[in-house]
């Protein structure tokens, strides 16, 4: 029996019927949470095999990233300082052109590691060569929700669909149910109607959610509504796509009239703004989504578009944006903040038993050392996880009750090789891609 005790920490639940934080002791048990007592040193260390000193650690639930292109880190650095269109158009997807299995191995392999150190235990991946994106999920002990990316033009359109049914075959489900597979249409601009339709019915036989890019530039908005009379979520909407569970990633321009939409389908929307300031898409209507009661989860986007995948920094970022462009500070308080990046990010991707602390669910949990400059005085804990802390703070990361993450180090990756192959490989890109243009 696999068990570890985590004792006198400052925890931090996100569970409404407990204080807001509190010292108290946590036990895993077959990786699930088993006991949190209100009481530090309380829980009988004989109980488990392994013993975590929480002091000076603010324990809380592993963050939930809800978008992302994980082997995109491989062009980080890239392609910068350009509007969407042109950056996907004449700079991602020709060099995406070359990618083989091996590079999206390995640049899967630098997002997870890079994830897991800042305190991510779940994400979110739409891309190619899934089963490569999956392999890496599965040694590397993180969660996640992976989908065959699908693009309804050209020879690979029926493609995509055949791929995503078999990989929802052999992967959904696997790894304790570590790995959740679902659709994924890329968007409704590089997906027409006739193939979203043969979409919903793979997602009518496999019993499997979606997502899908939606809404993300004004121009993606007004072409929509050139070609359909409609918006983007109207016209997916119409078709009949929020009959089934959806995750949309992006959601920046909305009318009144598509927030409604989404509200009363439930769908969950992946607020993205790192990505969407870079690529000058926009600031999403985000407190009027939550107003209407959307679950509205945090991504990071590809690692193109950002920089980086550092959920602590994307949480800042989202609650600090709020306030600025609505000049309200009081919009998007850390508790609203830090239940985006957990429990409503598990709404959104409609997982049931993470993104709080509490007993019977999932131990996908971290631990962020207080006891630092920046981090002192401790008046608020919740403050300083959302204005103050770094990545870098975090020193524990729990997953499915595994420790990946143990006094900052990984535990289950080599870090200097994942550097050295995702390096070897983003060159190689490059180098292929510059090959074929000069030759
Ligand atoms: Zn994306």
């Amino acid at each position: 029996m696999k068990s570890i005790l985590i004792k006198n920490a400052l925890l931090i639940t996100l569970d409404d019927n407990r204080p807001d934080h509190f010292y108290g002791d946590l036990l895993i048990n077959n990786g699930l949470i088993s006991e949190i007592t209100e009481t530090p040193n309380s829980i009988d260390p004989e109980k488990a095999m392994t013993v975590i000193d929480g002091t000076k650690l603010f324990v809380m639930p592993g963050l939930i990233n809800t978008h992302g292109h994980a082997a995109m880190t491989l062009f980080r650095g890239y392609a910068d300082d350009l509007p969407l269109q042109e950056w996907l158009e004449d700079k991602i997807w020709p060099i995406e052109e070359y990618l083989k299995a091996e590079d999206v191995y390995w640049g899967t392999m630098l997002a997870v590691a890079e994830m897991l150190k800042g305190g991510t235990t779940t994400f979110t991946d739409m891309y190619f060569f899934m089963d490569k994106v999956a392999e890496a999920t599965a040694e590397c002990g993180i969660r996640a929700v992976l989908s065959r990316g699908m693009i309804g033009f050209g020879d690979s359109a029926e493609k995509g669909l055949l791929e995503t049914e078999q990989f929802i075959k052999d992967w959904h489900g696997s790894e304790n149910s570590r790995i959740n597979v679902f659709l994924g249409p890329h968007a409704p601009y590089t997906c027409p109607p006739e193939y979203l339709k043969k979409v919903m019915v793979l997602a009518e036989k496999t019993g499997r959610p979606l997502q899908i890019h939606l809404s993300e530039t004004k121009k993606e908005v007004e072409e929509s509504i050139q070609n359909f009379g409609k918006s983007p979520v109207e016209q997916v909407d119409e078709l009949g796509l929020f009959n089934y569970p959806v995750t949309a990633a992006h959601c920046v321009h909305l009318s009144d009239r598509d927030i409604e939409i989404l509200a009363e389908n439930n769908v969950g929307v992946a607020h993205n703004p790192g990505s969407n300031l870079k690529l000058g898409s926009g600031t999403a209507r985000l407190n009027n989504m939550l107003a209407k009661g959307i679950n509205v989860g945090i991504g990071t986007d590809g690692a193109a578009s950002n920089n980086n995948l550092d959920m602590i920094e994307e949480i800042r970022l989202v609650a600090l944006l709020e306030k600025g462009i609505r000049m309200d500070a009081t919009l998007i308080d850390a508790k609203t903040a830090l239940k985006m990046a957990t429990s409503m990010g598990a709404a959104a991707l409609k997982i049931a038993d993470i993104g709080i602390l509490k007993e019977g669910l999932k131990a996908d949990l971290i631990g962020i050392r207080h006891n630092k400059l920046h981090l002192t005085p401790l008046h608020n804990p919740l403050a300083h996880i959302v204005y103050a802390a770094a990545a870098a703070d975090v020193e524990y990361v729990i997953v499915d009750g595994q420790l990946l993450l143990e006094k900052g180090r990984l535990t289950g990756i080599d870090e200097e090789r994942v550097i050295f192959e995702a390096s070897k490989h983003a060159k190689e890109l490059v180098r292929a891609k510059n090959e074929k243009r000069d030759g």
